[in-house]
This record gives structure tokens, C-alpha cells and sequence, in this order.
């Protein structure tokens, strides 16, 4: 390990982030900026390049860098492949084409991989030999640590979590398939559940976000409150499956729904109860402690691990 500082960026759909991290975590460094996620390779590399620019400012010179974004990626080739969420990015050496931008080694991993190791090391999951960190969000994505690695598969593709099935039927998920955990149990398909039931009702409002229905059930109306215990139970289903499959020490949920966390809590703990063996049902359930920041340091560890002679020996692009 090297006690030089990281340069570390998480490129997500709407936001990307970049920070430059000194090796106990701490941030030197913090910029983030919106994503031109349908103007193409060139102008988002370009925005990293200028997040780079201002973290630089601090006067602290990185010597390598990581970026977390969303899969499907080929971690160790350093190319992203096809994520739904950025246009026109099919099979981006996107390693080699930020570090030559960069001057440095560029990292690439997943971005929910990255978030399980930040968590495990500095946030919910401390302490934690086995982790499962799951994001709620549009979608429902996974990082999965066990026995203290990362557990990656063929290709990089394993703990792909948000399209295991749990239902028969749903709406159909992006993946194309029916009946998937995102489909049944992300922060769109609780929009979803609201504006069905709206309809129903002929009710004329605008269909509601996932957030807004968080936002009803907190302010105490009963419908939403109703439509948040439903969706705890399709999470703890999902739970339930994870935990009879990891036995993580702890299972961390994040992303833009675990604002919820408290809410759907009782109904997911309840759910669990009634699915998962009963070795399985004590597990820790906790609400994810970083935010948007798990990425990043979960990051820089990675490249630090990665690159053992950072600090000692420079290494170029
Ligand atoms: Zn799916």
C-alpha cells in the first residue's frame, strides 16, 4: 500500500463525481458535475478530464486513477461495454482512453462493486467479512464480497442481482425478462405500483416518482404508506434469496430508496421472516452510512490493492 493520494471517479447515468483520496479514505478533494450522458464518448471523457483539472487545484498530484461506472464491463480489460444509462458507448477502452487524457494508470470496475468496498471498509459494513451492499434506485444493482473478495465470475458478470426472478410475472424489466427483483422491488417499479393505483382511481395527478411515494408514507398518508409496506415485501423476498445464497455478515441496502429505509423496514424484516431459514432471518439489515461517496473510496482502495508500487515507481498509462 502507498501513501500516495488517488485520483477516483464515479461516472453514473445523471451525475459523475471525482475525488481525490488520500490513503485512509480521507477526501483532499471533492467535485462533481452533471453527466452529458447523451452527447457521446468524447464529451464525457471530456467532463472527466476537467473534474481531474479542478481536483488538481488542491496543488496534491495523484499518482493513479480508478473510475466505477455502471456495467456491463470488462473490469480487467478496462472497457465498458454497453451501459443502458450513457449513449453510444459500446466497447470503450475507456481505461486507455482516460489515462492517456490523464497521464496516469486508469482502474476500472463496477460501480456497485466499488460501493460494497467502500461500505465494507468505511461505512455500514465494518468490520464485515462477507457483504452484500444492493442499491435501490431506477434500477436495483449488487456488489457482493465474500470471505473478504469481491466476487466477480465469468467475465466480471456475477452478482447481477437485480434480474434474479422472484415473481412469475411484472412489468417488463430493462433486461427484457419478466419478473426480476428490479422489476418487482427498484425505486421505478414503486412509482409504478402508485400511478396504477392512481389510475385506477381515475385519479388526475401526474404519476408519482418512487421518492414522492417515500415522501407521502413520511408525511403519513395511507395509501402510500400501504404502497411502501408492499414494496418492503417484495424487497425482503430479494433479501431473502440473497442472504440463503451469500450468508453475508451483513446486507447494506443504498441508493436513492434506502432515504426509505426506515419505512420499508418493517414489512422487508417481516417478509424476511417468513422466507429465509430460520439461521439465515438475524442477519444485519442496514441502511447504507457513505451515500454517494461509497464509490469513490471503495475505488481507491481497489486501485491501491491493484497497484501495490504506486508512490514507489511511476507508472504511465
Ligand atoms: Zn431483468
Amino acid at each position: 500500500m502507498s501513501a500516495a493520494p488517488v485520483l477516483c471517479f464515479d461516472l453514473g447515468g445523471t451525475r459523475m463525481r471525482a475525488a481525490l483520496l488520500a490513503p485512509d479514505g480521507t477526501r483532499l478533494a471533492a467535485v462533481e458535475a452533471p453527466t452529458p450522458a447523451r452527447e457521446g464518448v468524447g464529451a464525457v471523457l471530456d467532463g472527466l478530464c476537467a473534474l481531474a483539472l479542478r481536483c488538481r487545484d488542491t496543488g496534491v498530484a495523484p499518482q493513479a486513477a480508478g473510475l466505477c461506472a455502471p456495467g456491463p464491463l470488462d473490469a480487467p480489460g478496462g472497457r465498458m461495454l454497453a451501459p443502458p444509462t450513457l449513449l453510444g458507448w459500446r466497447d470503450v477502452p475507456v481505461s486507455a482512453l482516460l489515462g492517456e487524457r490523464l497521464g496516469l494508470p486508469v482502474l476500472l470496475e463496477n460501480d456497485a462493486n466499488a460501493a460494497a468496498v467502500g461500505e465494507q471498509l468505511y461505512g455500514a459494513g465494518q468490520g464485515a467479512g462477507s457483504l452484500v451492499f444492493v442499491t435501490v434506485s431506477t434500477g436495483i444493482g449488487g456488489g457482493v464480497i465474500v470471505d473478504g473478495h469481491v466476487l466477480r465470475g465469468r467475465g466480471g458478470l456475477a452478482g447481477e442481482i437485480g434480474h434474479m426472478k422472484i415473481a412469475e410475472h411484472s412489468t417488463d424489466c430493462a433486461c427484457g425478462a419478466q419478473g426480476c427483483f428490479e422489476a418487482l422491488a427498484s425505486g421505478t417499479a414503486l412509482g409504478w405500483r402508485a400511478a396504477r393505483v392512481m389510475r385506477a382511481r381515475k385519479d388526475g395527478t401526474p404519476p408519482p416518482s418512487g421518492r414522492d411515494v417515500i415522501e407521502a408514507a413520511r408525511r403519513g398518508e395511507r395509501l402510500a404508506r400501504r404502497l411502501v409496506a408492499e414494496h418492503g415485501r417484495w424487497l425482503g423476498r430479494g433479501f431473502a434469496n440473497l442472504l440463503h445464497l451469500y450468508a453475508p455478515d451483513v446486507l447494506v441496502m443504498g441508493g436513492g430508496l434506502a432515504n426509505g429505509f426506515d419505512l420499508l423496514e418493517p414489512a422487508i424484516r417481516a417478509e424476511i421472516a417468513r422466507s429465509a431459514m430460520p439461521s439465515y432471518r438475524e442477519t444485519p439489515l442496514l441502511s447504507a452510512a457513505l451515500g454517494d461517496a461509497a464509490g469513490l473510496v471503495g475505488m481507491a482502495h481497489i486501485v491501491r490493492q491493484s497497484l501495490p508500487d504506486l508512490g514507489r515507481e511511476r507508472k504511465l498509462g
